[in-house]
């Protein structure tokens, strides 16, 4: 593990930042149809709404998601409309996710006074998703009730189990917090879903890999039905200053290929690597697409595949 230079406080990763994208509270900040394994092993079509809504309280290394956010609470009412806005222009799913970039319970951000239109509007889903930090779980059991008999689940960052690691990427959270919240949601029925950091700063290639399958081990034990592995990647400022420093470089596709097949093998729940925006951890002209599809694949069949070859790296 690399020293830590510089020093990460919430004031230095506020200082790395650029401006903030504009956005409208009236409508999401996107919307979209994906495919997504369900836990029975079926694909199905997953709709995906990212809410616009005022930023995260929290200042998290790692995290980009403030650029698309409000400084101020959005007025009541608007987030119905915004899933109204969605709704009306995607295909009918089973599912839905409801992604704030941020903390769903947090009321600055989700204004309790629109549970009750929210969940008018998805009752009608098998599942809702809704994503929150694990100390951020406030009336949690009253919007599964609200939104009954859809099923809730929480999607959580754990990031990383890297005991140098989590503290600072200043997600103000113990790994006790974390598997404290799983166990309040699971003791009521709703699920649980987490995200980790594939190679978070600090942690070579190699270090990386083995800390995300630690992670994914943590997660499954704490009862986490379905793990989704994120590349690390650069895009908030901070990130930026800390590959300049040497302190951070992005997962290869190999990485993301090794960490999936192994983290399959266990069978403990679902396992999914997320795709976003792959082609920036391109490198090799031979394999690269070969990698993803190899990926996509292990995604869609929760099983491992043969490795990729490539005579050229
Ligand atoms: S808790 Fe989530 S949304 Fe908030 S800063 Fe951290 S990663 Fe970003
Ligand atoms: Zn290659």
């Amino acid at each position: 593990m690399s020293d830590l230079l510089p020093t990460i406080t919430t004031r230095w990763i506020l200082d790395q930042r650029g401006p903030k994208n504009s956005v409208d509270p009236a409508i999401p900040n996107g919307y979209f149809v994906e495919e997504e394994v369900s836990s029975q092993g079926d694909l199905e079509a997953v709709a995906t709404i990212l809410l616009t809504n005022r930023e995260c309280p929290l200042r998290c290394t790692m995290c980009d998601l403030w650029k698309n956010t409000t400084d101020n609470s959005v007025r009541p009412g608007a987030i119905p409309g915004q899933i109204d806005h969605a709704l009306s222009s995607l295909a009918p799913t089973a599912v839905v996710k409801l992604y704030n970039s941020g903390n769903f319970f947090d009321r600055q951000a989700i204004p309790r006074a629109d549970w009750e239109e929210i969940a008018d509007r998805v009752r009608s889903f098998r599942q809702v998703i809704v994503e929150t930090h694990p100390r951020m779980l406030d009336g949690v059991e009253e919007f599964q009730s609200l939104i009954a008999p859809a099923q809730l689940q929480v999607a959580m960052g754990l990031e990383s189990i890297h005991p140098q690691v989590l503290p600072r990427l200043n997600k103000q959270m113990t790994l006790d917090d974390f598997s404290s919240a799983c166990a309040r949601l699971l003791g009521v029925g709703i699920t649980v879903r987490c995200f980790i950091l594939l190679r978070p700063p600090w942690l070579n290639e190699k270090e990386g890999c083995q800390w995300a399958l630690k992670s994914l081990d943590f997660a499954f034990s704490a009862g986490v039905e379905c793990c989704s592995l994120v590349p690390t990647r650069v895009g908030n400022g901070a990130m930026e200053a800390l590959e300049a420093a040497g302190q951070f470089s992005p997962p290869s596709l190999r990485s993301m290929e090794t960490v999936l097949s192994s983290g399959l093998r266990d069978g403990r729940g679902r396992v999914l690597m997320d795709l976003w925006d792959v082609e920036r951890f391109f490198r090799c002209p031979d394999c690269d697409q070969r990698r993803v599809e190899r990926v996509r694949q292990m995604n869609r069949h929760q099983r491992s595949l043969p490795p990729t070859k490539c005579e050229a790296c």
